[in-house]
């Protein structure tokens, strides 16, 4: 008799409802039974409300991610010389860096497996951002995505069913059951998918502020230490940053603004805040991939790489071969265009002193950028350009932001929203937040 068929789930449940340490066959063997269909959801329901509550040792959330990264495929990319490294965001308002991210890595050398996700709640999803560029396929086989990277050393696809089923099962069963919030099935859902891509090391974005699921940094931070922990023990070089999201980053929301702000990056323009976090986040992804010494000089290639011309026409490549538009990266205006705009402007003079992000991200998804529902379409064309950030001056009747819609009886919700996200007081007032609050990992990037 082997382990897993003396396996009772009722057991497992008793044992974390008691605060047991689970042993990683008993973890195996729930996560390998549930994929199976073998074990109910009930069950499972109430063994995932026991880990909300008593939490998991750092073995168990390994032993977790372990389980549920081998409930399916684990690409194998030995074919390619280069490391493979990947970045990932916990998401937010206005953060389109893994689409300059991901040709920016490539066109240093490094390889940039990227399977990516949709919006979630008000924030962007990096799919819908790509979907909004004419012809662009997220939905590759295996087989096509190996063949982009092998071309262009990069490619952008969404989960295919092969890869970590066990968490869209759970992942299923916690967003109707009040079980996501854990940090550590937050931690063994997101590294398990990562992990299945077949990387060697991992940078992770991990976002605090209002505009973050994490909205204070100590929560943020320990996330982030478990996914470090996590991807260390299972042999991978993984670093976080913590990063601002009390503001939208950039200025554009709304998935076809967004790829407008991507190519201004990769062109070497676009707003400073967007620009500067993808060269710190790129300067890892260099390092860990072993083309730069140090971040220092993983940033100062970048630079490089965007002054030359050489990370755009690498964006333009993987466009093409995943069968979008090449074309709209030199003429943005056949992105898709909103029908109408509408400004908002201030009501009165003074400093903009905060930006309520989580509100921004809503009306964008209100006027049609993302899911009020799960079965609701994406409008590409929508959304919203802010004039102001944090801390700017700013006039009686000076516009603050600018709203791109296509439906009038969207437009009217979604103006009220974003108005009310802009508080203006008679002084700058508090304190510059910096866009990277801290780095956990790889020696906290001393290096
Ligand atoms: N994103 C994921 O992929 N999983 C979670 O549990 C939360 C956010």
């Amino acid at each position: 008799m082997n382990s897993t068929s003396a396996f009772r789930a009722i057991d497992v449940i008793r044992k974390k409802r008691d605060g047991r340490e689970l042993s990683r066959d008993e973890i195996a063997s729930l996560v390998s039974a549930y994929t199976r269909g073998d074990i109910p959801d009930y069950q499972v329901s109430a063994w995932l409300m026991a880990v909300v509550l008593r939490g998991m040792t750092r073995a168990e959330t390994a032993a977790l991610t372990d389980a549920m990264l081998h409930s399916g495929e684990v690409l194998d990319l030995s074919f390619l010389a280069a490391k493979k490294v990947d970045k990932h965001s916990t998401g937010g308002v206005g953060d389109k860096t893994s689409l300059v991210l991901a040709p920016l890595a490539a066109a240093a050398g490094v390889v940039v497996p990227m399977i990516s996700g949709r919006g979630l709640g008000h924030t962007g999803g990096t799919l819908d951002k790509l979907e909004a560029i004419p012809g662009f396929n997220v939905n590759l086989s295996v087989a096509q995505f190996r063949r982009v990277l092998e071309t262009c050393g990069c490619a952008m696809i969404g989960q295919t069913a092969e890869i970590a089923p066990a968490d869209r099962k759970l992942y299923a069963l916690r967003d109707v059951t009040g079980t996501v919030e854990s940090p550590y099935l937050i931690c063994a859902s997101i590294m398990s998918k990562k992990l299945a891509e077949g990387i060697d090391s991992l940078v992770l974005d991990v976002k605090t502020g209002s505009g973050a699921f994490m909205k204070k940094e100590e929560d943020a931070a320990f996330l982030a230490e478990l996914m470090v922990e996590t991807g260390e023990r299972m042999g991978k070089q993984v670093v976080a940053l913590i990063t601002d999201m009390d503001q939208p980053l950039g200025n554009m929301i709304g998935n076809a603004l967004e790829v407008v702000e991507v190519v201004e990056v990769l062109r070497g323009e676009g707003p400073e805040d967007l620009r500067q976090l993808c060269l710190e986040l790129a300067g890892w992804m260099l390092h860990l991939g072993g083309v730069a010494g140090t971040v220092a000089d993983g940033k100062k290639q970048s630079e490089k790489l965007i002054a030359s011309g050489n990370a755009l026409e690498k964006f333009r490549r993987m466009v093409e071969m995943q069968g979008g538009d090449p074309a709209v990266i030199d003429d943005l205006k056949r992105l898709p265009q909103a029908q109408h705009t509408m400004t908002i402007s201030s009501a009165r003079a003074g400093y903009l002193t905060s930006l309520q992000c989580e509100q921004i991200g809503t009306a964008c998804v209100i006027l049609g950028g993302g899911r009020e529902k799960k079965e609701d379409s994406v409008d590409p064309a929508v959304g919203i350009v802010l004039h102001k950030k944090v801390g700017d001056a700013v006039s009686l009747n000076e516009p603050l932001a600018t709203i791109h819609y296509n439906a009038e009886a969207r437009v009217i919700r979604a103006k009220q929203l974003l108005e009310e996200s802009f508080e203006i007081g008679d002084s700058p007032a508090r304190e510059k937040r910096p866009l990277i609050h801290r780095i956990i990992g790889k020696s906290g990037g001393k290096n």
